[in-house]
């Protein structure tokens, strides 16, 4: 799968909104991967390829975690997350993606995980930190996304966590998972 075929591929599966975020998450992953060293070429791809489940279905998501054996938890933490691994299955089986690097960004770009590759890490924070984006605290998640990819990762995940907990919604324990490892990663590194 080249580039050109990655963003037929999502020109066709997108909204125009959609198709401009992935856009901008292409900019701001190649930024990253530039700046902390990590493969520009898988950055890209994982990116243009990283929300092509979004506007499956949920009842089509649910089935497909059922019936391909994907983890049965998933279930249990809201739709908003199944778009990351179900994508990440479709693309190795629909379009045939194979790079395991490339699935695997794509499969974590929503929740993240403890030690993340540097390409699950630049594409989970470009998909948190490009231009179009407004959450709260997101300028300083920005700031430090200049000078430490791990910390600004620390950062997004602490403020997603937040973010879910006043609502009430609950998290994917891989979420806490990453929260825990970068919280003590960052302590180790001090
Ligand atoms: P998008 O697909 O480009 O909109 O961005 P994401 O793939 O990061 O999806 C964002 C949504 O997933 C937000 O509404 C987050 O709050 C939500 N989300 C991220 N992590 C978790 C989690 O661990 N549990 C739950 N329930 N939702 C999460
Ligand atoms: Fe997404
Ligand atoms: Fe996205």
């Amino acid at each position: 799968m080249n580039e050109i075929e990655a963003f037929d591929a999502v020109r066709r599966s997108l909204k125009k909104r959609r198709f401009e975020h992935t856009e901008r998450v292409v900019e701001e992953g190649e930024k990253l991967a530039n700046r902390f060293n990590v493969n520009v070429e898988k950055v890209r791809l994982a990116a243009i390829l990283h929300d092509y489940a979004k506007y499956r279905p949920v009842e089509e998501m649910r089935n497909t975690i059922i019936n391909a054996g994907l983890e049965e938890r998933l279930l249990d933490f809201g739709d908003e997350i199944l778009h990351a691994f179900v994508g990440a299955y479709y693309l190795e089986h629909e379009l045939k993606v194979a790079d395991r690097d490339v699935l695997s960004a794509v499969k974590y770009h929503t929740t993240g995980r403890a030690n993340m590759t540097g390409i699950e890490k630049v594409v989970f924070l470009a998909d948190y930190i490009e231009p179009g984006r407004n959450f709260p605290g997101i300028e300083e998640v920005r700031e430090i996304a200049k000078l430490d990819l791990d910390q600004a990762c620390f950062m997004a995940l602490k403020n997603t966590i937040g973010f879910l907990v006043k609502k009430g919604q609950p998290v994917y324990p891989e979420t806490f998972e990453a929260y825990n490892y970068y919280s003590n990663d960052l302590k180790r590194r001090k």
